[in-house]
Formats: structure tokens, C-alpha cells, sequence
């Protein structure tokens, strides 16, 4: 009944940080929709949901997507509360956005749950004439701190349904 399948409905919420302009709202709405746009970045926090079937179960999953000056916003801690996920993304050919990572990921240390499962996205890997940042230094850096690696291009749709997938199966895993 639809009563039995609410009852078996998970949840979980996933935050996506990075600094601004790296795809983050992008990822997000190629990912929900299907949808890619060309538009400056948005203001504000936004909230996007999908439903990920996992052994024929729906697993819905909340994305909190910063947007605005978000390196430099007051860092408020109710973003990242009963978080299971994290995306941490950068622009490969973005050098700065990656070297923030470690701010992102202090900021998850302090404010994020013990136990969450977080994974570092190099976005824009269609960029490759302007790359950056080398895959090889991006998974060094991911192992270094129990992350798992993976790089994305949002417009042309590579690897993005298997990266949330990947996390989305890591979550789950690790609740039940
Ligand atoms: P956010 O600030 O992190 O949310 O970044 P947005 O999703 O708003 O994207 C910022 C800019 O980068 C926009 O102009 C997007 O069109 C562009 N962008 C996002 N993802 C990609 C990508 O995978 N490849 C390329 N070439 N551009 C991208
Ligand atoms: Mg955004």
C-alpha cells in the first residue's frame, strides 16, 4: 500500500559545497532534471530533491545547495545538521577552487556528523584544454582525507548519475 511504502521511504540529506562557480547547481539540476544552463549563479540556499531506487527500494535524497559568496558567508551550522552526505566540488580548471577544498572540508570537520559520507567531485572535465588540476593530485588528496574521487562535466553528463548514485549506495550502506 502506498501508507507500507512511505513507511519504508529513507531520506537522507546531502549538502554540496565548493566555492562559487564551479557547477555545484548545475550537477544538482543535470542530476534532478536533466537540465543544464548557462546562467550566472543564484543567490540563496536551495533545495532539490530525487528519489534513487536502491535494491527496489526509493531512497529519497535532499540536497542543500549553497549558493552566493559562500567562502566567505558567515558559516551557519544548520546547513550541515544530520547531514549523511557530502559533495565537495572544485572546477578542474579552477586551481583555486580545488586549493579551497581544504576550507570546505575543515568546515564539514566542524560542523558536519562524525560519520558522514563525503565524496570530492572535480567538475567541468570537459575543460580538459584548461585542466588545472591533475586526477592523479585530486586522488592523492581524496585518500589522504577517506574520500572517494571522482571527476564530473555537468554539461556534457559525465559520470553524474553514477557519482550520486556511488554516494547515494555508500549512505545507505553505512545506515543499515
Ligand atoms: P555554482 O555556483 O557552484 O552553483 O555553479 P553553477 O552551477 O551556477 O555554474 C557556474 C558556471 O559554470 C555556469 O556558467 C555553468 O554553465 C558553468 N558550468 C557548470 N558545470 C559545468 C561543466 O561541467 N562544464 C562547463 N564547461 N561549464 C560548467
Ligand atoms: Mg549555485
Amino acid at each position: 500500500s502506498e501508507r507500507q511504502d512511505r513507511e519504508h521511504l529513507y531520506t537522507f540529506k546531502v549538502v554540496v559545497i565548493g566555492d562559487s562557480g564551479v557547477g555545484k547547481s548545475n550537477l544538482l539540476s543535470r542530476f534532478t532534471k536533466d537540465q543544464f544552463t548557462h546562467e550566472d549563479p543564484t543567490i540563496g540556499v536551495e533545495l532539490n530533491t530525487n528519489v534513487v531506487n536502491l535494491q527496489g527500494k526509493p531512497i529519497q535524497i535532499n540536497f542543500w545547495d549553497t549558493a552566493g559568496q559562500e567562502r566567505y558567508r558567515a558559516s551557519t551550522s544548520i546547513n550541515y545538521r544530520k547531514a549523511a552526505g557530502a559533495l565537495i566540488v572544485y572546477d578542474i580548471s579552477h586551481r583555486k577552487s580545488f586549493t579551497n577544498v581544504d576550507f570546505w572540508l575543515r568546515e564539514l570537520q566542524m560542523f558536519g556528523e562524525e560519520r558522514i559520507v563525503t565524496l570530492l567531485v572535480g567538475n567541468k572535465c570537459d575543460l580538459e584544454s584548461s585542466r588545472a588540476v591533475s586526477r592523479a593530485e585530486a586522488q592523492t588528496f581524496a585518500d589522504a582525507h577517506d574520500m572517494m574521487f571522482v571527476e564530473t562535466s555537468a554539461l556534457e553528463s559525465t559520470n553524474v548519475e553514477s557519482t550520486f548514485r556511488a554516494l547515494v549506495e555508500e549512505i545507505y550502506r553505512r545506515a543499515t
